[in-house]
């Protein structure tokens, strides 16, 4: 599809948040007649609804079910349910359903500056965001003109239609985004990790797989996945991929032919070195990236992976990670008090997050609990039990932790907070800093969302980190 082929046409968009409004402002931007639909109506929605409106923009709010007369292309946004009667309403009318994604992918290379750039793109359950600011940390010290986007940063229909030039992208893509983007096809892919989550909205784990896969469709240079999750290195061998496109897997052991891994803590390339049964290429130290815990140096493996498919030289990997730090409450190292260290991992949202996060440490103080989404913590608990001091539980779904606690790890002592208020987490601090000894970590890592005591987990870490610094001045947060 090119840029002319929207004009004229009846756009309906689904949803009014920051990829709807970016989709419908582009599309009215190349002629096309759009309509914005949301079931919500808000104050906040109206607002945003007189802006749109005022650019000729029609904004249709609380009612999202029925398709508005005459639509040609429905374009959603990534969180609607494919099961939302919009959709089966478009389906009946024979009218196709794309995201965001999909719009960026056909209007890209249309003479636009941004527009013709590859796409390096990234998925897996845990590790997204992180592991696309690196990518783009790396292309930035290789001096590359590049931008991380997708899930994050500028909505990626508007760094494509924009008139800032790029080399290369580092693109985000959550399983929604690829299930609404069929004719995607990155330069170069890596699907990090796959473990259940979001599978209320795909409706089986083997649908959310297929989701993640269709990130390695049609790469052209590498598929990229983690050779000690089998499941990702599935995907790449059921991918239709372009001639003499190369799987690459990326391991925190000893590399392979082919991959990329760690020996005696430094980051080493057996993959795009001239002879790779006989070389292996230093890129990095383990210790150059920031933390060092093992989940992060993976996501640092997968970045450098797509970086050198791109072909990064090894210098520019190292530079790019040592200049990364990620964003907050990922793993921040928030104090030290009375030799006890407090890490702030507030979105650690889910059970495969938290394992990753507690595997970090070797003696842990695990502050855990929130809303637990469906989850099930017997992995978790047990994948990490040898590691607790003890536990303190807050939260609605504390009792599915403290249960998974007693039959996995009768011995460690739990305490289970029961108080929901603004306070609870300085309480969940102070009797952490009991069961603690010299030489603990305190992990804030909660295996749950946050929503039924805070905001968001911005708000949750923060709580975390003021609840810190009291008990570091030896004051109370909640006074
Ligand atoms: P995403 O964008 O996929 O949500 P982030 O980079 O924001 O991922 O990291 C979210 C949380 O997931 C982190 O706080 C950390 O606890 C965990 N995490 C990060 N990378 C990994 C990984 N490779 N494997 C497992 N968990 C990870």
């Amino acid at each position: 599809m090119s840029r002319t082929s929207f004009n004229g046409k009846h756009i309906t968009v689904a949803g009014l948040g920051v990829s709807g409004v970016s989709a419908a402002r582009a599309l009215a931007g190349l002629g096309a007649r759009v309509t914005v639909v949301d079931g919500g109506d808000s104050r906040a929605l109206r607002e945003r609804a007189a802006t749109l409106e005022a650019d000729g923009i029609t904004v249709r709010l609380a009612d999202a079910d029925t398709l508005p007369e005459g639509t040609d292309l429905v374009v959603t946004s990534p969180g609607w349910k494919p099961e939302s009667p919009l959709f089966a309403a478009a389906a009946e009318a024979g009218v196709d359903v794309v995201g965001d994604v999909e719009i960026a992918w056909q209007l890209r290379g249309e003479g636009r500056p941004g527009g013709a750039a590859p796409w390096l793109a990234v998925t897996g359950t845990n590790g997204k965001t992180t592991t696309v600011q690196m990518l783009a940390s790396i292309l930035e010290a290789a001096g590359l003109r590049t931008a991380a986007v997708g899930n994050i940063g500028t909505p990626i229909i508007d760094v494509v239609l924009g008139d800032q030039p790029y080399d290369v992208l580092a693109v985000e893509l959550s399983s929604y985004q690829l299930h609404w983007a069929p004719s995607l096809r990155a330069h170069s892919a890596a699907v990090l990790n796959l473990a259940p989550d979001h599978l209320d909205w795909h409706g089986s784990m083997r649908a959310y797989a297929v989701d993640k896969g269709r990130i390695y469709e049609g790469n052209t240079v590498a598929c990229v996945y983690n050779v000690e999750d089998p499941r990702t290195e599935r995907l790449v061998e059921q991918a239709d991929v372009e001639e003499g496109c190369r799987a690459i897997g990326f391991t925190l052991g000893a590399p392979g032919p082919s991959m990329l891994g760690v020996v005696e803590g430094l980051l080493v390339d057996r993959a795009f070195v001239e002879n790779r049964h006989q070389q292996a290429q230093e890129l990095a130290e383990v210790s150059d990236i920031t933390p060092p815990a093992p989940h992060n140096i993976a996501n640092a493996l997968a970045a450098a992976a797509l970086a050198r498919a791109f072909g990064v030289e090894p210098a520019a990997v190292r530079d790019g990670l040592r200049a990364f730090r990620p964003d907050a409450h990922r793993i921040a190292h928030v104090a030290d008090v009375e030799g006890v260290a407090y890490v702030d991992d507030s979105k650690a949202t889910n059970t495969h997050a938290a394992q990753a996060s507690l595997a970090a440490y070797e003696s842990i103080v695990w502050i855990a609990g929130g809303l637990a989404k469906g989850a099930t913590f017997d992995e978790l608990v047990t994948a990490s039990a040898k590691r607790l001091r003890g536990a303190v539980l807050i939260g609605a779904d504390r009792a599915l932790i403290r249960e998974a606690l007693a039959r996995h790890a009768p011995d460690v002592p739990v305490v289970d907070l029961e108080r929901t208020d603004t306070g609870a987490m300085a309480a969940a601090v102070r009797e952490a800093a009991r069961l603690a000894r010299p030489g603990d970590t305190v992990l804030m890592a909660p295996a749950c969302a946050s929503m039924d005591m805070f905001t968001n987990y911005n708000k949750r870490g923060e709580a975390f980190a003021e609840a810190v610094r009291a008990l570091a001045a030896g004051r109370d947060a909640d006074e």
